[in-house]
């Protein structure tokens, strides 16, 4: 057997998810002083730019169910929402993600899929090991996120015509959802507390429990990525059955197993990839014979998220269209302001 070592796969793949992780960070910061701003009477003095400024249109990528709305009117309308653009760009980008490099959004982007990769990491440290739930309850409990996603289907795809998606997003409510986001963090209630808690006390044990069981964007993601020409593949004649692979998996596929990974909890993370210790054994590849390299993959992730975010900017669809006014005239009330 000829060895390889490519754990710079992994590095590569921390790099860019905790990049934009901290990016985040740093724009759900400033989005708070801008929301500030609207408190305080110094607000005033501020130029509508300066005060926009503040805030960066990738905190409307936390609106994921704002943004299905969205497609749906754009796909049934051609109108491209004006009130959170760059959420809509965000979904987009994810959607032809998935198509073509299976659900690399959730593996490579997602700061939630971040933030999870560490706690069960955290877990494994505490626990010496994770922990496998037992198929039986395995099974319906990953059966949730796909109810949950064809609720939002049924409610959003099936029952909203356009011109009640139009409203709504043209409402004040939407106008600041991304504010009425920021302030379920910073204003939670006993009920998120405790719901939060709980998430992350079953994310120590368990390898991604909000990923795998409860997040209805990445059921969306993982059944479009069927469609993605490429797949991590298995050479029979160069594996060694070492299980490296499975082992390291966060999705717990039985890579070791399979000849083509078609599951739709497969990220494309290439974890299994960077573990494989013999050289032509485990790929993401095309077919069995035509392979891409791993650099050039995650190189491909990068170009189509960053793209999609630059052809929404140069097209000015990145921008919200909500004015300083009517944030100033909304943002008081958001305590209040009631769901439509
Ligand atoms: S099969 Fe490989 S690429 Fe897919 S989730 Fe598992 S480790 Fe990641
Ligand atoms: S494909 Fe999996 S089992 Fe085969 S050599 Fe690579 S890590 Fe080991």
């Amino acid at each position: 057997m000829e060895k390889i070592d490519r754990s710079y796969l992994r590095y590569i793949r921390y790099a860019v998810q905790w990049g934009i992780f901290f990016f985040l960070i740093y724009a759900g910061y400033k989005f708070y002083i801008f929301i500030e701003h609207f408190a305080s009477p110094d607000a005033r003095n501020l130029t509508p730019e300066t005060i926009l400024s503040l805030r960066s249109p990738s905190v409307e990528g936390f609106l994921p169910i704002g943004a299905l709305m969205a497609f749906k009117l754009w796909v049934t309308t051609g109108i491209f929402d004006r009130i959170h653009p760059a959420g809509l760009v965000i979904f987009i980008a994810a959607v032809f993600m998935a198509l073509l490099l299976k659900k690399s959004f959730c593996g490579w982007i997602c700061p939630v899929g971040a933030l999870s990769d560490f706690v069960w990491k955290l877990g494994g440290k505490i626990f010496n090991r994770n922990f496998v739930m037992h198929r039986y309850i395995d099974y319906p409990l990953r059966s949730l996120k796909y109810i949950l996603l064809l609720f939002f289907i049924y409610i959003i795809i099936i029952k909203m015509p356009p011109f009640a998606i139009l409203g709504f997003l043209e409402g004040d409510y939407y106008k600041i959802a991304d504010v009425k986001m920021l302030y379920f963090f910073t204003e939670m209630t006993t009920l998120t507390f405790i719901t939060l808690l709980i998430l992350f006390l079953l994310s120590l044990p368990f390898k991604n429990f909000w990923c795998r069981y409860l997040c209805p964007y990445g059921a969306l993601l993982g059944l479009i990525s069927f469609f993605s020409p490429l797949k991590i593949t298995r050479n029979k004649g160069a594996c060694i059955d070492c299980g490296k692979c499975s082992r390291n998996c966060p999705a717990l596929l039985p890579v070791d197993k399979k000849i083509r990974v078609r599951s739709p909890e497969c990220t494309g993370c290439l974890t299994c990839v960077s573990h494989c210790p013999a050289k032509g054994a485990l790929d993401i590849a095309f077919t069995k014979k035509r392979v891409l390299s791993p650099v050039i993959f995650a190189v491909l992730v990068i170009c189509l998220f960053f793209g999609a975010i630059g052809i929404g900017m140069i097209t000015g669809k990145w921008h919200s269209a909500t004015t300083v006014e009517e944030y100033r005239h909304i943002i008081p009330q958001a305590s209040t302001l009631e769901h439509p």
